[in-house]
């Protein structure tokens, strides 16, 4: 069991599998990065999984691969089979936008994932449009639509931002309920890589929408998972995820690996440290000695305030850290 300096439980990973991405998302990665890491910089998928092994065998049981898009790193099934045929009993999961899934999503599944969180910011082709600088709306519902069909289980997350999507609250809800698929709201987090216009709806505005049309009540957090649940009347379950918040840093259970191989034991302070020597030269005692070091020294809190609207992550960007 992986125990970190507060006693808390760590057993899920977030690897990030690379930086790029083919959105250019306002709340995430408005514009092109300066310089990218170039690929040679990354870790490779032997090197990646090296780690993770030495993850699952600490006690890791739940591992997501991100981004970036994570879809836009060629041959993902490869990655994803290697975990599988390492460990099984491994809740194996996914976070993507959905543009390029209709085509991988068979092999991805025959490969061993299992779950996948697909963001679904807007219904409207204007809208994703100009939020993600993408004419994307045809192949997201494709991609989702493959998704059920080849039998992953899955979830829809939505930014909802003032004056640009904050007004599909209750269209993506019915679209979700329809297909009986949980959606989740996430307040926008401010970090100094997005759009500086952009203004999110927090947690009671997100509610007050959807009482327009629903009654529902709390029905609370289940496990470790940040998103306070809600049901509506008929049973449907719909989540809301509030970063501003410290609820849920006592139950924190994560950390991240980027790919360029640093250990990020919280998306809310810069520290990290480097497993990347250690994993080229194939140094399991040293990788695990880091990630001892890192689990010791995991922050017990973000630093934000709530309703203090200057409040920042790390200065690292969310496409760097996986989100
Ligand atoms: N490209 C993939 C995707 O779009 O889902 C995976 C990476 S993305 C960084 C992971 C998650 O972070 C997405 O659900 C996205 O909506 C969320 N995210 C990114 N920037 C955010 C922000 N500023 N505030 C809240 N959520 C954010």
């Amino acid at each position: 069991m992986l125990i970190d300096g507060h006693g808390r439980e760590v057993n899920y990973l977030r690897v990030s599998v690379t930086e790029r991405c083919n959105f250019r998302c306002q709340y995430c990665m408005p514009d092109t990065p300066f310089s990218w890491v170039p690929h040679e910089k990354i870790l490779s998928y032997e090197e990646m999984f090296l780690f993770i092994k030495i993850a699952i065998d600490g006690g890791i049981n739940k591992i997501r691969i991100t981004g970036g898009e994570p879809l836009v790193r060629p041959n993902l099934e490869v990655l994803i089979k290697m975990i599988n045929d390492y460990e099984k009993n491994i809740d194996l999961a996914l976070t993507t936008n959905a543009y390029l899934l209709e085509n991988q999503a068979q092999k991805l599944y025959d490969a061993g994932l299992g779950r996948v969180n697909i963001s679904l910011d807007s219904l409207r082709k204007d809208v994703i449009q100009k939020l993600s600088k993408v004419d994307a709306l045809e192949k997201i519902i494709k991609g989702i639509d493959k998704a059920k069909e080849v039998g992953f289980k899955i979830k829809l997350n939505m930014v909802p931002l003032k004056n640009v999507n904050g007004d599909e609250i209750l269209d993506i809800l019915e679209y979700a309920k329809q297909r009986k698929i949980m959606v989740r709201f996430i307040e926008f987090m401010e970090n100094s890589h997005a759009n500086k216009n952009l203004n999110g709806l927090n947690s009671e505005e997100i509610k007050e929408k959807i009482s327009q049309k629903y009654i529902f009540k709390d029905i609370g957090k289940i496990g470790t998972s940040p998103a306070q649940r809600y049901q509506l009347e008929d049973g449907y379950v719909f989540g809301i995820i509030n970063p501003h918040k410290h609820d849920f840093c006592e139950t924190c259970n994560r950390i991240r690996l980027s790919s360029e191989g640093l250990l990020i034991p919280c998306l809310y302070f810069d520290e990290a440290q480097s497993i990347k020597e250690a994993v080229k030269a194939g140094d399991i005692k040293k990788a695990s000695e880091i990630l001892k070091e890192v689990l010791k020294n995991k922050p017990e809190k973000n630093r934000w305030q709530e309703d203090e609207k200057d409040n920042m992550t790390s200065s690292r960007a969310f496409y760097q850290t996986g989100g």
